[in-house]
């Protein structure tokens, strides 16, 4: 069987990131130059001190000591990132790992579940999609009568949402998109929030867009995975460019409590276990080995669906999802 990286093209999209990465590195360090690093205070509670968790590939990941936030510190200052280095060509990548067949069943499934949460919030049936990408999600959610609309500033997803897909997609930030306030009834931001340097902005702008009592739900990297706490900086969502904000369940509430959201409840999905037990077998992680044969992995690969839920249970899933209420 063709493997999960191979069949979706992650592979090659996390080969193409990695030269991007490292285009902005000094090469007498290794870390990333300090013509385009900015260091910042933490981007939820404004802290100056924090603790250093790991460098990865001249990217330093910290932790907040007021507020246990994880973030990338310094960041990459994007004004002084030449054009060449801000849009590569892993964006692209990106587009066909979401178009391929695996990663559209996939993601059907998962965004059918959101939209079976979001059903309560209906109202009038308006809903936003910020950072829609493709627009898979907007799709489906207007097979089911939601009008939609996206924000998307990559031009080839952008292209997709538009064309393939006929959907209504705005390419401007949200900040100028020129969106009515309290016009929208659902607002979602599924992957999204970890890649901007300043998420409680975005959220402040999200919950004007909400009328009172609508619903906003949010998918990002869970940094308390099971994956996060084993892999450390060998997962794959520690990068410091693209995602340079990693939330848990708590950090996640505090951000949007900060903002005025409730936060109605929140859980982990996607076990990401493969790579996990190829670490635990001394292999490295994402390296497609068949690890069946130890006996550890073999057990837990044995009693997978028992494993998968207790790591839900747990909160231990790679991605976290959430969702909040503007209070009416
Ligand atoms: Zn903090």
């Amino acid at each position: 069987m063709t493997s999960f990286d191979k069949a979706t093209g992650r592979d090659r999209y996390f080969a193409a990131k990695e030269r991007e990465l490292d285009a902005l590195l000094d090469p007498e360090t290794g870390m990333l130059s300090e013509r385009f690093a900015r260091e910042i205070p933490c981007p939820l509670c404004a802290a100056e001190s924090y603790s250093r968790l790991f460098v990865k590939r001249g990217y330093t990941i910290v932790r907040c000591d007021e507020c246990d936030l994880v973030y990338a510190n310094p960041q990459v200052d994007e004004r002084l990132v030449l054009d060449e280095y801000r849009e590569g060509s892993s964006s692209d990548l990106w587009v066909d790992v979401l178009t391929s067949e695996r990663q559209l069943q996939l993601d059907r499934e998962k965004f059918s579940k959101v939209l079976d949460e979001l059903e309560p919030y209906r109202g009038s049936s308006s809903l936003l999609d910020v950072g829609c990408s493709i627009g898979l999600f907007l799709h489906l959610a207007e097979q089911r009568g939601w009008k939609g609309v996206g924000t998307e500033v990559g031009k080839r997803a952008l292209a997709y949402a538009r064309n393939c897909f006929g959907l209504e997609v705005v390419d401007t930030p949200l900040s100028e998109a020129g969106f009515e306030p309290a016009s929208f009834d659902v607002v979602t931001l599924n992957s999204v929030l970890e890649h901007t340097q300043e998420p409680r902005g975005m959220l402040r702008q999200v919950a004007e867009l909400l009328r009172p009592g609508g619903a906003l739900h949010l998918i990002v990297p869970n940094v308390e995975s099971l994956a996060c706490r084993v892999l450390h900086e060998r997962a794959a969502t520690f990068d410091g460019r693209n995602h340079v904000i990693y939330f848990s369940p708590s950090t996640l509430r505090d951000a949007l409590e900060r903002e005025g959201f409730e936060v109605v409840e929140t859980h982990t999905r996607v076990s990401s276990l493969t790579p996990v037990l190829e670490w635990l077998g001394y292999r490295e992680p994402y390296s497609d080995t068949d690890t069946s044969a130890d006996p550890l992995a073999g057990k837990l690969l044995r009693n997978q669906d028992r494993v998968e839920a207790l790591l839900e249970e747990l909160d231990l899933g790679y991605k976290l999802h959430c969702l909040a209420v503007r209070p009416g």
